[in-house]
């Protein structure tokens, strides 16, 4: 990284963050829920925010659930949220695809859980793979050799914890075979909380098995690449220096907040302590931080 960021300051006057933009987009795990659980303080967070008329957003890179799935889970949190607010890295693999009009005779092959496969099924996207291949081993025999689907144009990674190398295989093939086929990433988290006991390997592990094996770099659909952003600027119509993006994670969150121009505020409530934070090896400041969301019900101007 080059020019030295600006530290990030603690933030004093939520008021004034607040009034200063029009939408808030929240990352999900470490923002709104741990794993399960919802954090504390968080339904009232967002009903004040409604109240004062604000865009709420909520953009995860976990891609092994649907768009109606989270509906469902932040139901079940008691959380007043609906579908179409909610753009997970699962959505934005098929929402891309639709966006450059990839052919719907056209096949995909997808490494990654159920969330992607109904995405792509929502939007009328034909694809193989997914936790179908799971139980599937190669022949260990002389002369073997692995067939494959010669109309598979895309290949989508995500975090997939049936992970296998017959899946590795398919999809090699799938890439190197055929010049034309894109290769697209939901995310490349490096590792991720499915327990806090420890941390467990992310969405960046599967794609990094297809980048070693292709030698090509995927396009990654989710946080902190541009395409969610864009989509949603676009959608809503929304100014993106209106936005602030509220995250727990530097190299997702706060960096896909930068990369889109808008207001960055870091919770720590989530994978970012405050000495993580101001670590001098970190160079991904963003404008604010604070402990969790619902100190902007108590910070007020002095
Ligand atoms: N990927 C997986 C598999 C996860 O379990 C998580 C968090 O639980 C994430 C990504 C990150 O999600 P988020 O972007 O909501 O923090
Ligand atoms: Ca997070």
């Amino acid at each position: 990284t080059c020019a030295a960021s600006v530290a990030a300051q603690p933030l004093e006057n939520a008021d004034a963050l607040i009034d200063s933009v029009e939408t808030f987009i929240f990352d999900c795990d470490g923002v709104i829920w741990k794993g399960d659980s919802l954090i504390e303080g968080v339904p009232e967070t967002l009903e004040l925010l409604r109240s004062k008329g604000k865009r709420l957003v909520f953009v995860t890179n976990n891609s092994t659930k649907s768009r109606k799935q989270y509906g469902k889970k932040f139901e079940t949190l008691g959380l007043n949220v609906n579908e179409e607010e909610i753009f997970a890295s699962s959505f934005a693999a098929a929402a891309y695809l639709q966006s450059i009009d990839f052919p719907k005779d056209k096949k995909i092959y997808v490494i990654g859980e159920e969330g992607i496969l109904i995405e792509l099924e929502l939007a009328g996207f034909s694809y193989l793979g997914g936790p179908e291949d799971g139980g599937k081993k190669i022949e260990l025999k002389p002369g073997y050799l692995m067939e494959h689907d010669k109309d598979v144009g895309a290949v989508v990674v995500g975090f997939d914890r049936y992970f296998n190398y017959y899946k590795v295989q398919y999809g090699t093939l799938c890439v190197r075979e055929n010049p034309g086929c894109l290769f697209l990433a939901t995310n490349r988290d490096a590792v991720t909380h499915l327990t806090d006991a420890q941390e467990w390997a992310g969405g960046g592990s599967m794609v990094g098995a297809l980048v070693g094996s292709t030698q090509r770099e995927p396009l990654t659909v989710g946080k902190p690449s541009t395409f969610m952003m864009d989509y949603l600027a676009n959608k809503f119509g929304i100014t993106k220096s209106q936005i602030c993006m509220v995250g727990d994670r530097l190299d997702t969150d706060i960096l896909f907040g930068q990369n889109g121009g808008c207001k960055t505020l870091l919770v720590l409530s989530g994978v970012t302590s405050l000495s993580m934070l101001q670590n001098p090896n970190n160079s991904i400041q963003p404008d604010f931080y604070t402990n969790k969301i619902s100190d902007f019900l108590s910070l007020k101007a002095a």
